[in-house]
C-alpha cells in the first residue's frame, strides 16, 4: 500500500491546498470582436501570470471556452484559435500559481450552468476562507473539479436561492473574504467585482458601445479604451441594456489597495490612483534618496523591476544613471530553471554585467523590493567579479517581514529574510558595502500622504507591518483540509 502511494506520489504531484495567484483578469462587452480584444487584453497583463490563459465567450447561443498552457502570444495568436470564441461577449485570465503542479483544469476562467443560466468567472486574488467555506460546501454534498479558490466563488454562486444572477453573485461575495477582484459574464451582461479594501485592482474601460472591465489600465491601452475610472472597493459593476450599473452590498469602508501593485506588481505604464506605476516608483526612489546621505559614481538599476526607483534615486541626488546591468529579454518564468550544476558553473541566465559602465565604479545598485534576497546576492557577486569598486545596495520599499495571503506571491515567513534577520545581517549575507531600505513613512510620503494612518492605514501594507486588513481564516489552523486530494495532470484536457 505504502510503496503504491509512493508510486503514485512520483507519477503525480498532489496539489497543494495553499494555491497562491496572483492573475490578471479581463473582460469585454457588447462587441462584434470581443475573444479577440480579450486577447489583446491578456497580452498586455502576461506579467501578471505566465503560467496559463484562457478566454470564455458567449455568442448569443453557446458559450465557449479555450484553456492553454503558457503565454497568451503563444496561443492566442491565431484566427483558428480565436475563431473558436466567438459572441460579443467574452472574459480572460492570466494565471500564475506558485505552489503545487499544474492542471489544465486550474486555468480560468471557470464556467458554470446555473438556474438563471450560464457564468464565466475570472478572478484575481486569494480568498483567506476558501478551504474553511470549502470543505463546508463538501460537507453539504458540493463537487470540487479543481483545487483554485475561485471555484468555491463559483459553487457559491449556483447554490445561491435567488433568481437573478447578480442577485446570486451578491449572495456569494456576503461569504468569500480575502483580496479579490472579479471578471464575471452571463449571456449579455459583463459583471466587475472589487473585495470591500480594494486590495486587488480592477478597473472600468469604454471602447465605443462596450465597456471593460480589467486588472490594470494598460490593457485598456492596448486596445484603444478610455479609462473611465477605478472599480471602488466592495463595488459590484455590470453592464444592463449597453449601460454602466453600480452595487454597493457592504457597509462602506475607506479603500486600502495593496501596496505591493504600485512597488512592483503592475505595469509601470498603468494608472494606480491617478499616476503611473512609474511615476510612483520614481517617487519612492526619490525619496529614497531624501533618506540616504550617500555618494557614488553611478546608480544602477536591477532591471526591469529597479528602473524606475533607481531613475529617481539618481536624477534625486545628481548621481548619473547608467545600466551596469543588461538583461536577456528571452527568459520567462517559464523557463526551465537550470540544474544546480550548471547554476554553479554561473551561468547568467537573465542578467549580465556590463563591463564598461561598472569597472573600477562606486555603485548604487537600486531595487524595487528584497524577498529572499537571492537577486541581490547574486548581482553584488556578479558586479564585484566583473570590476566594480564598491557595491551599495538601496531598495525602493522597506523590509519586508510578514507573508502575504491575498494574492501576491511572496514566502513564508521563514523564508522572508527580513523577518529573520537585522539589515546588518542581510548586508552581509548579500555581501554588499552597505544596505539602505526605504522607511516606511518615506514610502507614505512618497505617495502624498502626510503619514500612515495608524488606526485606519491608506494601504494594505502588512508586507511591512504585519497589519492584515482581512483576517486570515484558513490560516488559523481551525480548518483541516479533508478533501483537496485532486491530482494534477499534464494532460490538454
Ligand atoms: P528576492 O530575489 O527573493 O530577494 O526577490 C526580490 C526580487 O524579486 C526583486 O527584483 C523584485 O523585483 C522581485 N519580486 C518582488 N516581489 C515579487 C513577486 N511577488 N513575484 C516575483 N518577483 C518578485
Amino acid at each position: 500500500m505504502k510503496k503504491n502511494m509512493k508510486k503514485q506520489k512520483k507519477k503525480f504531484k498532489i496539489y497543494s491546498p495553499k494555491i497562491k495567484e496572483e492573475c490578471g483578469v479581463f473582460g469585454i462587452s457588447n462587441t462584434p470582436d470581443a475573444s479577440t480584444l480579450t486577447a489583446l487584453g491578456l497580452h498586455a497583463l502576461q506579467h501578471r501570470g505566465q503560467e496559463g490563459c484562457g478566454i470564455v465567450s458567449f455568442d448569443g447561443e453557446k458559450y465557449h471556452s479555450e484553456k492553454r498552457f503558457g503565454l497568451v502570444g503563444d496561443n492566442f495568436n491565431k484566427e483558428k484559435v480565436l475563431k473558436k470564441l466567438p459572441g460579443k461577449y467574452a472574459i480572460g485570465h492570466n494565471r500564475y500559481s506558485t505552489t503545487g503542479g499544474t492542471a489544465l483544469r486550474n486555468v480560468q476562467p471557470f464556467f458554470a450552468d446555473t438556474n438563471a443560466g450560464g457564468i464565466g468567472v475570472a478572478h484575481n486574488g486569494n480568498l483567506t476562507n476558501a478551504i474553511t467555506l470549502r470543505n463546508k460546501l463538501v460537507q453539504e454534498g458540493a463537487i470540487f473539479y479543481t483545487t483554485s479558490d475561485t471555484e468555491t466563488i463559483v459553487q457559491l454562486i449556483a447554490k445561491s436561492k435567488r433568481t437573478k444572477t447578480i442577485e446570486k453573485i451578491v449572495d456569494a461575495i456576503f461569504h468569500i473574504q480575502g483580496g479579490y477582484a472579479l471578471a464575471m459574464m452571463t449571456q449579455n451582461t459583463l459583471i466587475g467585482v472589487r473585495d470591500p479594501y480594494g486590495i486587488r485592482p480592477l478597473v472600468i474601460g469604454k471602447l465605443k458601445n462596450s465597456y471593460v472591465f480589467t486588472s490594470e489600465t494598460c490593457a485598456l491601452d492596448i486596445i484603444g479604451a478610455k479609462f473611465v475610472r477605478e472599480v471602488e472597493n466592495g463595488e459590484i459593476v455590470y453592464t444592463e441594456n449597453d449601460e454602466l450599473k453600480s452595487l454597493k452590498p457592504f457597509s462602506p469602508k475607506k479603500i486600502r489597495p495593496c501596496i505591493f501593485e504600485y512597488i512592483y506588481f503592475s505595469r509601470p505604464d498603468s494608472i494606480l490612483n491617478g499616476k503611473t506605476a512609474y511615476e510612483h516608483r520614481k517617487n519612492f526612489g526619490a525619496q529614497l534618496a531624501e533618506e540616504d546621505n550617500l555618494e557614488a559614481d553611478i546608480v544602477v538599476p536591477v532591471p526591469d523591476s529597479g528602473n524606475a526607483s533607481a531613475l529617481g534615486y539618481a536624477q534625486k541626488k545628481g548621481i548619473s544613471f547608467d545600466l551596469g546591468l543588461i538583461r536577456n529579454h528571452y527568459v520567462g518564468r517559464t523557463f526551465i530553471e537550470p540544474s544546480q550544476k550548471i547554476r554553479s558553473l554561473g551561468v547568467k541566465l537573465k542578467l549580465n554585467s556590463n563591463l564598461s559602465v561598472i569597472k573600477n565604479k562606486k555603485i548604487i545598485l537600486v531595487d524595487d523590493s528584497l524577498v529572499r534576497g537571492t537577486t541581490s546576492h547574486k548581482i553584488v557577486k556578479m558586479l564585484y567579479e566583473s570590476g566594480a569598486k564598491e557595491v551599495h545596495v538601496r531598495i525602493a520599499s522597506p523590509e519586508i517581514k510578514y507573508p502575504d495571503f491575498y494574492g501576491v506571491d511572496t514566502p513564508t515567513k521563514k523564508e522572508l529574510l527580513a523577518a529573520n534577520k537585522s539589515v546588518k545581517e542581510i548586508c552581509d549575507f548579500i555581501n554588499a558595502k552597505s544596505l539602505k531600505y526605504l522607511t516606511l513613512d518615506g514610502l507614505y510620503k512618497a505617495m502624498g500622504f502626510e503619514k500612515r494612518n495608524d488606526t485606519y492605514p491608506q494601504l494594505t501594507d502588512h508586507y511591512f507591518t504585519g497589519d492584515y486588513p482581512v483576517k486570515i481564516i484558513d490560516e488559523l489552523g481551525k480548518d483541516k483540509v479533508t478533501q483537496l486530494s485532486l491530482l494534477s495532470t499534464t494532460s490538454n484536457n
